[in-house]
């Protein structure tokens, strides 16, 4: 059977072979992704990547054996060609990584490339973006919340972003990142967890089946643990202030939260109350008590936060990159 395949030379010449816009004239080695090639400095990926550097010691193949273009050496490598792209040019561009937002696809190429080939340099701040989004403190998580909304700033939202996150923590062990990646992509309710959410290209972002069923395992179980006394709305159905200034209006306004709740099944386990919209639903001993209460339970609700998605306690969740 091998004798009948056709050698790499005859298969480089076969196919229809792209160059990408990445071609130094000046460059040493063509790096070859699917169907495209890219010409860049061997010194360069050496510098970077221990991988790379690594290669030059083991004994090289006779030159004339391996497919040439413009007398480069042609390198043949298993990866996305969009995911190469991505990594040489974060690699040849001092401003890239300096971005405030990258997009998520950008962060996905060089988190898997940067730990395949060792390229720390990219490896390190592209993973603090994904920590930084997904910190191990409540007051870290709470600082990203705009008007008690999660807005992400160094990665770009997109379609499916929160299932997209999700699998790239968990298939590249940044396990710190896991308790809010789950949380945020259980709060998207079944419906999008079953039937996932489409990506601008037209894909569809969805969760294999064992991180479903832990994303709507832990959705139960946040639902439920939500309202128990001490946790983040238990004080929604334990209210019995007996020096409350207006008792029937501050029961009505109760109930109605408690109702936003549970007629739409909404999570709210991470729910922060902000005083200033408090102050003007309640009275000021029921506000006292609510803004305890909620502060409270959300420091409960984050220690219990990994065993809700069956993960270690936070202390052990470390990043094995
Ligand atoms: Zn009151």
């Amino acid at each position: 059977m091998s004798d009948s395949r056709p050698t790499k030379r005859q298969r480089n010449e076969a196919a229809s072979i792209t160059r990408s816009a990445i071609w130094y004239k000046d460059g040493s080695v063509v790096l070859q992704a699917q169907d495209t090639q890219f010409r860049v400095h061997w010194s360069v990926l050496a510098k970077h990547s221990v991988f790379f550097k690594d290669l030059e010691s083991l004994p090289q193949p006779n030159p004339a054996d391996l497919p040439t273009v413009d007398g480069c050496p042609v390198v043949e490598i298993q990866d996305a060609v969009e995911d190469v792209e991505h990594l040489l040019t974060a690699l040849y561009d001092p401003s890239f990584l300096t971005q405030t937002t990258l997009p998520l696809a950008t962060v996905g190429a060089l988190i898997r490339l940067g730990r395949k080939y060792y390229f720390k340099v990219l490896l390190d701040p592209t993973v603090a973006r994904i920590t930084f989004e997904n910190p191990t403190t409540y007051d870290s998580c709470d600082a990203l919340l705009v008007d008690g909304v999660y807005r992400p700033t160094r990665i770009m939202v997109s379609g499916g972003f929160f299932f997209d996150l999700l699998m790239l923590a968990q298939e590249n062990n940044i396990l710190s990142a896991l308790p809010t990646a789950y949380y945020r992509a259980a709060k998207r309710g079944p419906a999008r967890l079953l039937d996932g959410v489409k990506r601008e290209d037209g894909t569809v972002a969805s969760l294999p089946l064992v991180h479903l069923r832990r994303c709507i395992v832990g959705r139960d179980r946040l639902l439920s643990k939500q309202f128990q006394p001490g946790y983040t709305l238990g004080w929604l159905r334990q209210w019995q202030l007996s020096d409350c200034k207006n008792s029937s209006e501050c029961d009505r306004r109760r109930s109605a939260m408690l109702s936003h709740y549970l007629d739409g099944n909404v999570v709210g386990a991470l729910d922060k109350f902000e005083a200033h919209d408090v102050r003007k639903a309640f009275c000021a001993t029921c506000c006292q008590h609510f803004l305890d209460s909620n502060a409270t339970g959300l420091k409960k609700m984050w220690e219990e936060l990994p065993g809700i998605f069956d993960l270690a306690p936070w202390d052990q969740l470390k990043n094995d990159l």
